[in-house]
C-alpha cells in the first residue's frame, strides 16, 4: 500500500485538522480516538509517512523507530493504565479493517477488556 498524504493522521500531524493531544516527542504524536471502543482509547502515530508496522521498520530510520515505540510505553505510563492493565493493537491491511494508511497503535484500557479476537477461526 502506497502511503496517502492526505489520510487523515498525517493531516492531523500537519495541524491541518485538531486533534485532542495526549503526549508529543520528536517521534511521536498521541491523541484520543474520536470514536472511543473503551473507557481509554489512545492512539499513537509515528511522525513519518508510514502505513504500517512492516512498512515502518523497512524503511524509518534507527532513532524513529526506537523513539516511536518508546513513545508508546511513555503514553501507557502517563496513562496510568498498566497497573489495572491495557492492550495495545496496530491494524495493518485490509483483513484487519485498517481505516487510516498511517501507522497507528491504539491503547486500550479502562475496563476488563475481553479475549484478544473474537473467538472464530
Ligand atoms: P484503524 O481501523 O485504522 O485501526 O483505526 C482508525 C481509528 O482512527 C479509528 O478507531 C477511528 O475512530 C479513528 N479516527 C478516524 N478519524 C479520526 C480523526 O479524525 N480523529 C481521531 N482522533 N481519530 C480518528
Amino acid at each position: 500500500m502506497t502511503y496517502d498524504p492526505n489520510n487523515v493522521f498525517a493531516k492531523i500531524l500537519r495541524g491541518e485538522i485538531p486533534c485532542k493531544k495526549v503526549y508529543e516527542d520528536d517521534f511521536a504524536l498521541a491523541f484520543h480516538d474520536i470514536n472511543p471502543r473503551a473507557p481509554v482509547h489512545v492512539l499513537v502515530i509515528p511522525k513519518g509517512p508510514y502505513v504500517s508496522m512492516a512498512d515502518f521498520t523497512l524503511k524509518a530510520p534507527a532513532e524513529l523507530v526506537a523513539g516511536f515505540i518508546r513513545a508508546v510505553g511513555t503514553v501507557a505510563r502517563q496513562l496510568g493504565v498498566e497497573e489495572q492493565g491495557y492492550r495495545i493493537l496496530a491494524n495493518s491491511g485490509a483483513n484487519a479493517h485498517q481505516e487510516v494508511p498511517h501507522l497507528h497503535i491504539h491503547i486500550f484500557a479502562g475496563r476488563p477488556l475481553g479475549p484478544m479476537l473474537v473467538e472464530r477461526k
